[in-house]
């Protein structure tokens, strides 16, 4: 059987292309003389020189591009016109720093505020003269809690690995908590910075790694908290403080970083305690919490595998050689591969010094951080032509880097729809051969 060349007209534009391709590249349909077998042959051999080389070359660049694009997640398209206008709004008041405009940051913020753009600015500058205030940048740099291990078995909690799905997943036992221990062992300014720390740490490494991991954007926990044998007496005055400190900090800081809280072995006296907590959790966030009872498992089942699953909650792992599940942080974000690969994309994004909608260094000078409480009127800030040139220029690159990553998504598919034209074309040519 010999490979025929497509008779019917073409009825597409892609067909059109496809076959002027591969009739002009490789299948002819009339019988070859002795010099075009010669220069098939060349073909064929240079073909797979090619084939040897330059995949590999576009399979390291795809990947890194697929990484970066799973790392940059999917941008709803009905989000990026009010994205662009929060944007603006930052800009000219010259309040968006570098570090977190980033567009999941941005997204999360206005998620919070319902899309409410006035609502949203208040509560994303709120967060930045926080960060400030709590200098949360050095505790991310030099804060250390020796005293994590101690603290850990008088107050059982820590990440074990993911959920079906991807996400990190973390667990806390406050049934178990020893809170006379705990307050001998650490201090609570102590512990919030050290939940503050390993919130960015969330953010920083956790989310990516396991967005490397799952080959999909991960930017949400699933989260366990057993509440075995909690009840209104033993919800002390410090738990309770403690309790406030944590949910604000998540709730206005850390905002819409839960996929799904279950909180398990809700016992009666739990349940009077839960109808008085109810009432500072935000809506949003309730929607997204589980209560059960003992009848857990079904539930967890379905949402975790038994490998990711402590044996205490009636999966399969111990952590033995960690002293137990809670103690070993195990995750992708412990994988050393990932993180190397998180390390040099990070690192080529400081040296092409093009990371998306990003304002570069000198950009920085301008960006003051103003009390929440000063910033009523815009106008005011708007003397400066040229600064306020300067700031819609920046605005604009926001939005040339989002075409950018257009562009970027567009070459990855191009390449790997060649890749496959040239593994058919070659299939096809293997089959003629044989045919002869
Ligand atoms: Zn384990």
């Amino acid at each position: 059987m010999k490979a025929k060349r497509n008779s019917h007209k073409p009825t597409s534009i892609k067909e059109d292309w496809f076959t002027e391709w591969t009739s002009s590249s490789m299948v002819s349909s009339s019988s070859p003389s002795p010099q075009q077998e010669e220069n098939e042959k060349e073909s064929i051999l240079r073909l797979n020189d090619i084939m040897l080389k330059y995949p590999l070359k576009v399979h390291k660049r795809s990947a890194d591009q697929k990484f970066k694009m799973v790392l940059e997640g999917d941008h709803d398209p009905r989000d990026e016109e009010i994205i662009a206008s929060f944007r603006q709004m930052l800009f000219l008041d010259g309040l968006l720093p570098q570090e977190h405009n980033d567009y999941h940051t941005l997204i999360r913020f206005l998620r919070r505020m319902n899309f409410d753009l006035i609502k949203a600015k208040y509560s994303f500058l709120e967060y930045l003269k926080w960060r400030e205030d709590f200098h949360v940048d050095s505790i991310t740099k030099e804060f250390k809690y020796e005293e994590y291990k101690d603290v850990k078995r008088c107050y059982p909690h820590g990440f074990h690995g993911v959920d079906r799905h991807g996400r990190p997943l973390y667990i806390e036992r406050i049934g178990m908590v020893d809170l006379n221990v705990f307050l001998q062992t650490t201090s609570i300014d102590r512990f919030v910075k050290y939940h503050v720390s390993e919130q960015e740490k969330t953010l920083k490494s956790r989310f990516p790694a396991c967005s490397i991991s799952a080959e999909k954007h991960i930017a949400s926990t699933t989260s366990i908290l057993d509440v075995k044998n909690v009840g209104v007496s033993n919800f002390s005055k410090p738990a309770r403080y403690l309790f406030m400190e944590i949910q604000k900090i998540d709730s206005n800081y850390y905002p819409e970083t839960l996929h799904c809280l279950y909180i398990i072995n809700a016992g009666p006296g739990f349940r009077v305690l839960w109808n008085t907590l109810k009432a500072f959790l935000e809506p949003r966030t309730l929607a997204k919490i589980r209560v059960l009872g003992t009848n857990y498992k079904n539930d967890f089942i379905e949402a975790i595998d038994p490998s990711n699953l402590p044996s205490f909650f009636g999966g399969n792992c111990e952590c033995l050689d960690y002293g137990g599940c809670l103690l070993s942080d195990k995750g992708p974000w412990n994988n050393p591969e990932i993180m190397d690969m998180l390390q040099e994309m990070t690192d080529s994004g400081d040296e092409s010094g093009a990371s998306n909608n990003k304002v570069s260094e000198s950009d920085m000078d301008d960006i003051v951080i103003e009390d929440v409480n000063d910033i009523t009127n815009p106008t005011e800030n708007r003397e400066d032509e040229n600064k306020l040139s300067s700031m819609k220029l920046r605005s604009l690159e926001a939005v040339l880097n989002e075409s950018s990553m257009i562009f970027q998504k567009l070459e990855v598919a191009l390449n790997d729809a060649k890749l496959v034209l040239q593994t058919l074309a070659q299939n096809i040519e293997q089959l003629k051969r044989s045919n002869h």
